[in-house]
């Protein structure tokens, strides 16, 4: 159900992360809509957020920190929180420690939410959260909110958001503070990670593409047999599903991520026919790969928000990779003028 609640223009809000992927693109809608008060805030420097602006106040704090987080939400009506140590599989299975870690910057955000009588929150969780005794065949059945129960999601990661959400949870029935939660599945899109060991398969797989394109070496590693299924959603998706979700009524976590289903071989299909090429696939059978298989059942997204992500992947992977041809061009000509 759709409320008449709605963010005015002139309300402060708050963006945990906004140096990240997802926060800098609701940043910048934000701003499209004609928002002036936003604060957005990361512990990396200013310098190396994807997307910043100034015409917002960007503030650099660590926010595991519990003053840190008193500082990001003071005098905010709204609070996004997008700030977590994550990355794809080939992060999350190595960082388990890490990713659980988050549980301070969540925690200590949700408490001085609280103190600081913020009116919304919202929390970005994860797909990860499923059990993975529903994920263990690549023909799956798409996943519905209360397959997160019983409980055993992605360990690390999917532990740690799943009891984030339900931090949330208890903060909105023992201390009234209204909290949005969205369970995100396989977010891609430009400015976001697509080198040194955070980026996901959509990045990744363009970059190892443009790199061979480049280089002239026509032969190119893909983690598993391929044969493993996602689906990927795209940023512009994102963006309106969580602005829609976190103007709505809806109290219970819920999926926002497509339900187009593809195999990575398939996902690769698409970029080497973007890029005009075609190549020899190494299939590392050692690499991380998470679950078999995972897709999203829609059917609560669309009945409560009247909403369902509708760009297909083709156009979306499209974007994605001219943004990374671009970023990659744009790198080397500086090393070569580095050289020189
Ligand atoms: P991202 O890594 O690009 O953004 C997260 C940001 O949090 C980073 O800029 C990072 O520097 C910042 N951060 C980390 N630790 C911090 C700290 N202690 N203090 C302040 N800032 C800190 O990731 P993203 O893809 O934009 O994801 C945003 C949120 O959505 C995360 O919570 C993530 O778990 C969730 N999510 C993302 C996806 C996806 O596919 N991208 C899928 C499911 C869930």
């Amino acid at each position: 159900m759709v409320s008449d609640f709605e963010m005015d223009t002139d309300d402060l809000i708050v963006m945990a992360g906004g140096g990240g992927f997802i926060g800098g693109h609701v940043v910048a809608d934000l701003l499209r809509r004609g928002h002036k008060r936003i604060r957005s805030v990361d512990f990396k420097p200013v310098d190396r957020w994807y997307q910043a602006f100034p015409e917002v106040e960007n503030l650099e704090l660590d926010l595991r920190d519990r003053d840190a987080c008193h500082r990001a939400v003071r005098d905010a009506r709204f609070v996004f929180d997008f700030a977590a140590d994550m990355g794809g599989m080939g992060f999350i299975e190595t960082h388990k420690a890490d990713c659980m870690l988050s549980v301070m910057i969540d925690t200590n955000m949700l408490l001085a939410a609280r103190d600081h009588k913020v009116e919304r929150f919202f929390y970005a969780s994860s797909a990860c959260v499923y059990a993975a005794d529903k994920q263990a065949e690549s023909d799956v059945l798409p996943l519905k909110e209360s397959d997160a129960y019983p409980a055993m999601p992605e360990d690390g990661y999917g532990w740690q958001k799943l009891f984030s959400e339900r931090m949330c949870r208890h903060f909105s029935e023992d201390y009234g503070l209204a909290t949005r939660v969205a369970r995100y599945h396989n977010v891609y899109g430009p400015h976001g990670s697509y080198d040194g060991g955070r980026e996901k398969a959509p990045a990744a797989i363009c970059r190892k593409v443009i790199n061979a394109l480049m280089t002239g070496e026509h032969d190119i590693e893909i983690w598993g047999d391929g044969q493993q299924t996602r689906t990927f959603t795209y940023i512009d998706d994102c963006v309106s599903g969580t602005l829609a979700l976190m103007a709505s009524d809806v109290l219970e976590p819920i999926n926002l991520g497509s339900d187009e289903l593809v195999t990575i071989n398939e996902l690769v299909d698409i970029v080497e026919t973007i890029a005009g090429i075609k190549l020899k696939r190494r299939f590392n059978l050692d690499a991380p790969t998470g679950v078999r298989g995972r897709s999203s059942d829609n059917t609560l997204v669309k009945q409560k928000l009247g909403w369902a992500p509708s760009i297909p992947l083709v156009e979306g992977m499209q974007k994605t990779y001219r943004w990374i041809y671009d970023e990659m061009r744009k790198r080397s000509a500086a090393r070569l003028a580095g050289r020189r």
